[in-house]
């Protein structure tokens, strides 16, 4: 494994990038500090990278976006050596506190085993000395997904819910539909700059969001409009999202564009959520 880090700052933001060189492949994450608080901790594999840093910035606090490896990774480790509290919110403290064992391609690009996190839990907002953040819970991506907004700076610290303007393939489990609700919702908030958890620093982040919240309506509606006229989810995943993803070969099909497709085949057979945004 390759490491490649680089240190980068936006306004008062300090983010640390990292590139994660694993079987001939890039993986990318990114630990955000401002004003005394910590976001996500990276994972589990990059330690003593983000150890380091977290000693040169000395933050007084943690705070976590949800409980994926590649963000709550080094959360406990982070806290014991700085004596510093973890905060969380309450659907990610339950899921962490028994951490779920990871899928055996994540285990082999993030590291094997997630540590038990324990923390405060916070559901509305989170204060630093000179700064106060609304969390707003966002699902889809995960069920404990929360974002973390600043208003008067124009931040959006935005964990993995933004990613890129686009999808080509999902995570087992994750919810499209939930996700379209989040986005839309995150978008009623002023904002110009996006955190992601690994595509770095977004300019422009209100468009850009508004750009994926463009992308995954249609795509709600077109899988929609095909279900109905009797297309098999293998079939719409062919025509919507033909192109093919290495990913999905080296994660065993734990991540493969059948799982967007599907999470809004399931939403129509079990709900109507899809004719309420629409
Ligand atoms: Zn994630």
């Amino acid at each position: 494994m390759k490491l490649f880090k680089t240190i980068s700052t936006h306004d008062e933001v300090t983010c640390l990038h990292g590139t994660i060189k694993k079987f001939g492949r890039s993986f990318t994450f990114n630990v955000y500090y401002v004003d005394g608080l910590l976001i996500d901790t990276g994972p589990m594999c990059v330690k003593d990278a983000v150890l380091e840093f977290a000693k040169d910035v000395q933050p007084k606090q943690i705070i976590l976006t949800h409980h994926h490896e590649d963000h709550a990774g080094n959360a406990a480790a982070l806290s014991k050596l700085l004596n510093i509290p973890i905060k969380l919110c309450k659907l990610s403290a339950d899921l962490l506190q028994n951490p779920p064992s990871i899928p055996f391609y994540r285990r082999l690009i993030w590291g094997k085993k997630l540590t038990a996190v324990h923390g405060e839990i916070v559901e509305t907002s989170i204060e630093t000395e000179n700064h106060q953040f609304s969390i707003v819970k966002t699902p889809g991506h995960s069920t404990d997904h929360i974002c973390l907004v600043n208003e008067t700076n124009g931040w959006l610290f935005a964990g993995d819910l933004f990613l890129g303007k686009r999808l080509l393939y999902g995570m087992k489990g994750e919810s499209i539909p939930q996700l379209f609700t989040s986005v839309n919702h995150i978008l009623d908030y002023r904002f110009d700059t996006i955190f992601c958890g690994h595509a770095g620093i977004v300019g422009h982040g209100h468009e850009a969001l508004e750009a994926k919240k463009k992308f995954l309506q249609t795509l709600i509606s077109e899988t929609t409009s095909l279900y109905n006229r009797g297309w098999s989810e293998d079939k719409i995943t062919k025509k919507l999202l033909s192109r093919q993803s290495a990913i999905q070969l080296f994660s065993g099909g734990e991540m493969a564009p059948k799982h967007l497709i599907h999470s809004i085949i399931d939403s129509i057979t079990t709900s109507n959520h899809i004719q309420s945004i629409k």
